[in-house]
């Protein structure tokens, strides 16, 4: 292992953007190993390889995988990213792990072999590395998908003198999401019974791949500072709260950065104008566009947006409550999100009841995305709960001013305008209420319309936070350096 940002890391996640995303967990790590790679680190990302990844790739290996009491074969495939900012450069190898059973298929998740297709990826990933000759100082596990990783190499692969010093990094992106399946799953990874208990991976009867992270990973870590204590408690905890707080020493929170090459408002080819804090006054030609692309009269009135998984975690309840008397204000909402068929079809009935002020494009768009972070006035996110969000990120880059809930990381990124004119970014309200969350979206309102130029001077200041990832990449190399120590 070589010191000061020389580390071999292995960034291991389900989705990676730009090759599949459902939500922040492909933004995050479709960026910030790039970031650890310009700071001269050797980092590999390793994903399934889904039917719907297009790009390039070299086939470079192939091995059998013991699932259960059967061999499947693994067919390891890679692509080179190459990085430049500035004066810096940077490439690195992501390998795709290749099964025709289980990742030939359209879509990512929700499918009933879920459990045996993770399942198959773990195990995978930890053969995987003698094949290509890589040995990391850091295996970086994310999310659910990855937590029998951590178990694995604990309770058999260290055995052998290759796997013996690699130490594990867990981050949670989202608590809710816990890969809990019937007790048969755990035959899947041949260990003992004795592992099967409460204190390891046992959950409430079933096995669950979270908590197989939770228990083995050296250091855990989640994507804000407020999450990592929210999470601790009964309200947020999920029922991990006691092993949360047994961990406590070893949990950190990191707030998430986003690329600020690929949410750039200058160079962004999705939007239709690009502009910057130079040239902020452009913005507006975002929104006219956006109007028309969204069928919505063009007129000079604040634009609300929601750009989100459509599930109850994102405060939606909350939105319908109020949307009768938001809509009464002279406003147009546009709104951007796929998930629950409940939430679907009211959004869809809002389009046929407001056809001048509410639009709504069901789907996934990833260029219409840009275009409404870029061409809206406000950015809606009153979650319920939020690990960190990436969401009210995204709409500061682009001058977007959000109004959030003050929960997990939007209390981290959101400073209250009315409370901290000097450092307000958005408008903040605390109470999980359709009320309160109407009286922080009037505010802005009022803002807007009577202030215009203190707005102006709220959108320059969005437009000149810095929310990249050298911040946050320097803090996840010393946890990597933590995990190391531990590991010794
Ligand atoms: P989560 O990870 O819980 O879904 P985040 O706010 O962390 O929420 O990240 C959401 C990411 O997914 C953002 O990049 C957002 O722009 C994107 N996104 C969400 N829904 C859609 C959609 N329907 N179409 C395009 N992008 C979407």
């Amino acid at each position: 292992m070589k010191e000061n940002n020389g580390l071999k890391i292995l960034f291991v996640s389900a989705e990676v953007s730009p090759f599949a995303k459902t939500g922040g967990l492909a933004d995050v790590a479709g960026s910030l190993p790039g970031t650890l790679a310009l700071m001269g680190n050797d980092i590999r990302v390793v994903m399934p390889r889904y039917k719907t990844i297009k790009s390039d790739m070299m086939y470079l290996t192939d091995f059998a995988v013991l699932i259960g009491n059967r061999k499947e074969t693994c067919i390891v495939k890679e692509t080179e990213v190459c990085l430049k900012t500035g004066v810096k450069y940077a490439r690195f190898p992501v390998y795709f792990i290749d099964n025709y059973n289980y990742f030939d298929r359209e879509g990512i998740y929700c499918y009933s072999d879920d459990a045996e297709r993770f399942g198959f990826f773990c195990s995978a990933v930890l053969d995987m590395l003698p094949a290509v000759n890589f040995q990391p100082d850091i295996i970086h596990c994310n999310d659910w998908h990855t937590g029998p990783i951590c178990m694995l190499l604990c309770e058999r692969y260290r055995e052998q003198p290759f796997y013996k010093n690699i130490a594990t990094v867990f981050t949670i992106h989202n608590l809710e999401y816990q890969g809990n399946f019937p007790r048969s799953t755990f035959d899947l990874f041949n260990l003992g019974e004795d592992i099967f208990t409460p204190e390891k991976v046992e959950f409430y009867g079933m096995f669950s791949f979270m908590k197989a992270g939770l228990v083995y990973s050296d250091i855990i870590n989640t994507v804000s500072k407020r999450y990592a204590k929210e999470i601790q408690t009964v309200q947020y905890g999920e029922k991990l709260d006691g092993l949360l707080r047994k961990r406590s020493a070893d949990l950190f929170g990191i707030v998430n950065g986003i690329s600020y090459e690929e949410f750039n408002p200058s160079t962004d080819r999705r939007i239709y104008k690009n502009y910057s804090l130079e040239t902020y006054w452009d913005k507006k030609g975002n929104k006219t566009c956006l109007q028309k692309e969204m069928n919505l009269p063009v007129r000079d009135v604040p634009i609300i947006s929601l750009i989100s998984r459509l599930t109850g975690q994102k405060g939606l309840d909350i939105i319908l409550d109020k949307m009768d008397a938001l809509l009464a204000h002279d406003v147009q909402f546009v709104l951007l999100g796929t998930g629950d068929e409940y939430f679907e079809n009211a959004f869809k009935n809002l389009r046929i009841k407001y056809p001048d002020k509410f639009s709504a494009y069901i789907g996934f768009n990833t260029t219409l995305a840009q275009r409404i972070y870029a061409g809206s006035d406000m950015f809606l996110m009153p979650s319920r709960f939020e690990p960190c969000g990436l969401g009210q990120i995204i709409s500061l880059r682009y001058g977007t001013i959000p109004i959030v809930r003050a929960t997990g990381g939007l209390a981290d990124t959101i400073i209250d305008y009315d409370e901290d004119n000097e450092k307000g970014n958005g408008f903040v309200f605390d109470e999980y209420s359709s009320i309160e969350m109407l009286q922080a979206v009037e505010r802005a309102i009022k803002l807007y319309n009577e202030k215009p130029e203190v707005w102006q001077q709220l959108v320059k200041r969005a437009l000149s936070l810095d929310f990249s990832w050298d911040k946050p990449a320097k803090e996840y190399t010393e946890l990597y350096y933590l995990a190391i120590e531990k590991r010794r």
